[in-house]
């Protein structure tokens, strides 16, 4: 009886604490590591460097790889995975996370109204299918409510991937005098950007020109290395990335149409370099009528695009025979390529003749290192952040196993587990 009686109140008090306390992470009392220690068992891992570790017992305590041993030694709550292969949590440097299609199926248009709270759902689950799919972290480049997205997947209860964002990006829309240029960067910083976005060419649907000078990169990359912060740089064309590079900017993004030159140079200048050659153009042509008609989005556009294609593969393979070029992994996934961000690494792969294993550490250790994260997460080591995917397959030795994503943890969490 007494039970019964208390039942509701139990009920109550139960819901209660799974609403307040943040999801669980294994934790151990000092000294005795092993009470609640996760071992995450495999058959083989890849550590996001290049190097290949064999069978292997991975030990998380909270939200830190605290030992990589035999498999076997590990002592803790097992998860079994089989004959999986373990590597770090994927990182896509370039995404537009918001981005979506509406409730009509087509790009967002000020034709058809939207509630800013549909807009943030479809971009929790933009975030959550990119998360399932293995990609852990995410650098969403253009959006104020990438903000809010960030902050609500690092609270821990919707599950989502580690998000840095640059909120609104800076182009020539801000004018021809630095001064204004240097304070936007200022107010981003303030405004809680993690980096910088800045639009220094125009589109390869027009041609991807020079849209800023010299001396406005000059002021904005310079006031973003004052404050501590990265910029990553949209140019389409070698005299824009050029302008980039002399400005002491961080990233080269999409880079379509640059030659071998700009491309020595950037290696030159220390430079990311993050080529966009597939998912991008293959999503847009798969879900063309659902762009066409939406701003710059025309049928002469579309055509520059498809020109685009081979062009963007050429100067990728010439990239990929440049000394000490920096190439790290981005999608731009925008629309319609959430959650599918893998399948430009199988293109660079199986087309554009990078390896399957310089693939994966592109998208792992340096694309870390690009974020300024490369002591926390992007390689399996002891005292890196708990960031684990597992695939059926060895991707390294198959590309295409990065599509058979079977398990994600971040930051300690069990966010996948199929098996
Ligand atoms: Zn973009």
């Amino acid at each position: 009886m007494m039970a019964t009686r208390n039942f509701p109140a139990l009920f109550a008090t139960l819901l209660l604490t799974a609403a307040c306390t943040p999801p669980e992470r294994a934790q151990a009392p000092p000294g005795d590591d092993d009470v609640q220690a996760v071992v995450i068992r495999v058959a083989s891992a890849l550590d996001g460097t290049g190097g290949r570790i064999g069978p292997s017992d991975i030990v998380v305590v909270g939200n830190r790889i605290t030992g990589i041993l035999p498999r076997g030694r590990g002592r803790g709550r097992v998860i079994d995975l089989g004959e999986a292969t373990a590597l770090p949590g994927l990182i896509d440097t370039h995404v537009h996370l918001g981005w979506h299609f509406n409730r009509e199926g087509r790009t967002p248009s000020p034709e058809v109204e939207e509630t800013p709270e549909e807009a943030v759902l479809y971009g929790a689950e933009n975030g959550y299918v990119t998360m399932f799919s293995g990609i852990t972290t995410v650098q969403s480049v253009g959006s104020p409510a990438d903000r809010d997205l960030r902050d609500a997947f690092a609270r821990g209860f919707l599950p989502g991937p580690r998000v840095l964002t640059s909120l609104s990006p800076v182009g020539a829309w801000i004018g021809d005098e630095a001064e204004p240029y240097r304070a936007r960067v200022r107010e981003l910083k303030a405004a809680g950007a993690d980096l910088i976005k800045i639009f220094a060419s125009a589109s390869i649907r027009v041609g991807g020109t020079p849209t800023l000078s010299q001396e406005l990169l000059d002021a904005t990359c310079g006031e973003a290395n004052t404050l501590g912060l990265r910029t990553l740089v949209h140019a389409h064309g070698p005299e824009s990335a050029r302008r980039a590079a002399l400005a002491d900017c961080t990233t080269i993004e999409h880079g379509a149409l640059l030659d071998r030159a700009t491309l020595e140079l950037l290696a030159e200048h220390d430079m990311f370099y993050d080529p966009n050659i597939d998912l991008v153009f293959r999503n847009y042509f798969e879900n063309q009528d659902r762009f066409l008609g939406v701003g710059n989005y025309t049928e002469e556009g579309f055509e520059q695009m498809r020109d685009a294609v081979p062009v963007a593969l050429a100067t990728f393979r010439e990239a990929l025979t440049v000394p000490g070029l920096k190439i790290v992994f981005g999608t731009d996934a925008l629309a319609g390529a959430h959650g599918r961000n893998e399948q430009e690494l199988i293109y660079r792969v199986e087309i554009g003749g990078q390896s399957a294993m310089d693939a994966i550490v592109s998208a792992t250790s340096v694309a870390a290192d690009s974020l300024g994260m490369g002591d926390e997460i992007g390689t399996l080591a002891v005292g890196m952040r708990a960031d684990i995917v597992a695939t059926a397959g060895d991707p390294s030795e198959n590309i295409r196993a990065l599509g058979s994503t079977r398990f994600v943890m971040i930051d300690g969490l069990v966010r996948r587990r199929d098996y």
